[in-house]
């Protein structure tokens, strides 16, 4: 007789809430003549940027995309700097590059791993020509600060809040707090859209040169073969808005599960003392987009990915600093040591699974492995 071990149930990742009422209203869009531009990518965008206060939603096909005619609605271009952060996804570093400028990047403060303002205050230059805060895993970055060194130095903010959608500071909304806000709707984000992203203005001409360059720079009217600048191919198709549309319908249906599982995570994980659970900012009301924890210094991290992944639970780094990145390192001459407070915290950061369908046997499988592991460690 062969020994067969019993498969481990494998815990996802991250996973899109998708039910009825998207599949209904993509249908909807499906049996209509409206493929593109059509209801509900205008409802989609003044759904969104009621959501953060905002007068202009511009639909996008990508955050990557919303971040891009950001900066160049501003526009930066070669010989400017744009101060932002090494711990954040690459876009938001890369869409300055787009347009030929420079991302000064500077190191995070260690409590909600946002751009220090000190650090950004000693980057300033007379080549500044903005500030690209990111909004860290849903938590703000330090808006009311960096609001107040962008307005002394006379630049302005674009916040990259791709990972904020729903979160707010002092009662206002992220996203809210910039010059321009960025959403991002990939799978894995608190809605989703599939691909897609959204930039949010109260500026009437910034939007106008956004929603401009996003439709391969028509003027306002759309007449279809005018073109008055350099434009993009950056819409949002009219399944993808309709899908948003649905997804923001049921936006507190889809917090409430992922509430029920932090409070599962903070009931079963919060009295340890190797790990740091996120913590939302204070004054802050955080929709997390993923759940970070932190690992105490006698924890290998890399370790106890490997031990969870044979108990079926996924974890992963989370973020792998920007200015380690090859492309990076090559381009810029960047290295370990350059950025202190984001390489080590990159370091003792983990991911685990987090979204509104994780079952309460998951979120008990997850919290059986890490505390098995951390013990097999002897770290626990
Ligand atoms: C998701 C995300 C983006 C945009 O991602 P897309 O995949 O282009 O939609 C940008 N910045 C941050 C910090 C993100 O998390």
């Amino acid at each position: 007789m062969t020994n067969v071990a019993r498969p481990v149930a494998q815990v996802p990742l991250a996973q899109p809430n998708i039910g009825p009422l998207e599949v209904e209203l993509v249908n909807q869009v499906l049996a209509s003549d409206s493929l593109a531009m059509g209801p509900f990518t205008e409802e989609f965008e003044a759904a969104v940027a009621e959501l953060a206060g905002r007068r202009h939603g511009i639909a996008v096909s990508s955050g990557t995309a919303g971040l891009h005619l950001a900066v160049r609605a501003l526009g930066i271009g070669p010989g400017d700097e744009v101060i932002t952060t090494p711990f954040s996804f690459v876009a938001s570093s890369n869409c300055v590059l787009f347009e030929g400028a420079r991302p000064v990047l500077v190191d995070i403060e260690d409590e909600y791993l946002g751009v220090d303002p000190a650090a950004a205050e000693a980057a300033i230059t007379e080549r500044t020509r903005g500030i690209l805060p990111v909004d860290v895993f849903g938590n703000p970055c330090r808006l009311p600060e960096l609001a107040s060194l962008a307005d002394r130095a006379g630049v302005p903010i674009i916040e990259d809040s791709c990972e904020a959608l729903g979160s707010s500071l002092h009662g206002r909304p992220l996203g809210g707090w910039g010059d321009i806000g960025v959403f991002a709707f990939y799978p894995n984000k608190q809605i989703t859209t599939g691909e897609g992203g959204m930039v949010v203005t109260d500026d009437d001409d910034l939007a106008g040169a956004m929603r401009s360059m996003r439709n391969q720079g028509r003027d306002e009217d759309g007449t279809w073969l005018r073109h008055v600048q350099l434009g993009f191919n950056y819409r949002l198709d009219e399944m993808s808005a309709a899908l948003g549309v649905a997804q923001l319908r049921r936006r507190s249906e889809l917090k409430a599960g992922r509430d029920r599982v932090l409070a599962a995570y903070r009931r079963r994980l919060g009295e340890h003392e190797w790990l740091r659970l996120p913590e939302p900012m204070r004054g802050a009301e955080v929709d997390w987009f993923v759940y970070v924890i932190r690992l105490a210094e006698g924890v290998n991290r890399d370790r106890l990915i490997d031990q969870l992944a044979g108990r079926g639970v996924p974890g992963r780094p989370y973020f792998s600093p920007i200015h380690l990145q090859p492309f990076y390192r090559e381009r810029f001459g960047y290295g370990p040591g350059d950025f202190p407070v984001t390489e080590r915290v990159a370091a003792g950061s983990l991911a685990i699974p987090f979204s509104s369908r994780l079952t309460d046997e998951q979120v008990d499988q997850v919290c059986d492995a890490l505390v098995e592991a951390v013990g097999e460690q002897g770290a626990g």
